[in-house]
């Protein structure tokens, strides 16, 4: 990834953080996916000043393998998706500051925005779309091997594992998604699920069972990661007779789904549902006016339906309300 406009914010960059911490935005986006890129262009585009604040430039599709039927698109890597975004965000000139965000405080009628480099940026809004953050499995085995075997991102690593036996965990469209991707490089996938029946898509549920090299292990769970300097096995159990066995592997692709990292927006009292999801209606407005949320971080998002169009359609309405919000209350002439 590169751009002129991709600025990672560090102790060393003094003048770019100066120039960007100085001034008021209009909006600072909080999270750099779809969601977080399609308000970006939507922000740029109705005049507002608007930066990108995110740790990693496309988020969850940026680690997905295949993304299919996103318009304009019948098939097309996630990776090469969000390059598309990026290029699309740098015609607009909006900075992408990667960095992560700790806190948001009000201010009288702006909001303060104070990040993980010690940097603070004044906003008249802010949108988030923070997106989820990947479910670990919490067995013994699978820090010591990450980037040892373990891996979070099947195209990123897919290609490491040529020949290889893999097998991912999860049974829903990411592990699906991920499996396929790895037929293409390893000798032997497997997929482990915790139960008889998959959650994924049936379209890809069909090409999981006619693809030769995929294997499902059915009702089981990762108890434990052996090997030496490398991954070398999985210890998995049967959930139904708690059977023990040792599964011989060379990676292990983790694909359970994910959680919003929303906990630092609760300080500020923006209402989440019980399950940790940010609550808006259906012009993207949470509980406190100014802040908008937006894509996979919100409730109104369906579960099931996390998909990169809903995302960038609701950056987009998120962008559309800041404007009026901003417009209403500040007026054209703000300074
Ligand atoms: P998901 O739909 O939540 O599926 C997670 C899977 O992991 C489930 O099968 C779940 O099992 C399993 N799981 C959860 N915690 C586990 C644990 N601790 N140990 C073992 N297994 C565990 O997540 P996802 O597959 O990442 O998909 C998220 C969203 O993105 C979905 O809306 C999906 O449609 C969308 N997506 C779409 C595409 C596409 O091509 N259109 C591709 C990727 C993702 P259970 O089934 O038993 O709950």
């Amino acid at each position: 990834m590169s751009s002129a406009f991709k600025i990672s914010v560090t102790k060393m960059d003094f003048g770019a953080a100066e120039e960007l911490t100085r001034k008021v935005y209009d909006t600072i986006i909080i999270g750099g996916g779809p969601a977080g890129m399609s308000a970006a262009i939507y922000a740029a585009r109705y005049g507002l000043d608007t930066a990108i604040i995110t740790e990693e430039i496309g988020g969850q599709v940026g680690k997905a393998g295949w993304v299919e039927n996103y318009l304009g698109y019948t098939r097309i890597l996630g990776t090469d998706l969000v390059n598309k975004f990026e290029e699309h965000v740098k015609y607009y000139n909006v900075p992408i500051i990667i960095d992560s965000v700790e806190n948001v405080e009000r201010d009288g009628e702006l909001f303060r925005v104070y990040t993980l480099n010690g940097d603070e940026y004044a906003t008249r809004t802010v949108i988030i779309s923070v997106g989820e953050k990947r479910r670990k499995l919490n067995v013994p085995g699978e820090d010591t091997y990450n980037g040892r075997g373990v891996s979070y991102c099947a195209p990123c690593d897919a290609p490491l594992f040529k020949g290889k036996v893999v097998a991912v965990v999860g049974g829903g469209d990411s592990a699906a998604s991920a499996a396929l991707l790895l037929t293409e490089y390893a000798s032997k996938v497997y997929i482990i699920h915790r139960r008889n029946q998959l959650r994924a898509q049936k379209y890809y549920q069909d090409l999981l069972l006619k693809n030769p090299k995929i294997e499902i292990i059915w009702n089981s769970v990762v108890k434990e990661l052996q090997g030496d300097k490398l991954l070398r096995k999985a210890i998995l159990q049967r959930v139904d007779t708690k059977e023990t066995f040792e599964l011989p592997l060379d990676g292990l692709f983790v694909e359970i789904g994910a959680e919003p990292p929303v906990d630092l927006f609760k300080r500020i009292g923006l209402e989440l549902s019980q399950d940790g999801y940010i609550r808006v209606n259906h012009l993207m407005e949470t509980n406190i006016p100014g802040i908008y949320a937006a894509g996979d971080c919100v409730d109104l998002t369906p579960r099931d339906f996390r998909q990169i169009v809903v995302a960038a359609g609701q950056g987009a309405l998120a962008a559309y309300s800041a404007y009026n919000y901003i417009i209403k209350r500040f007026g054209f002439n703000r300074k």
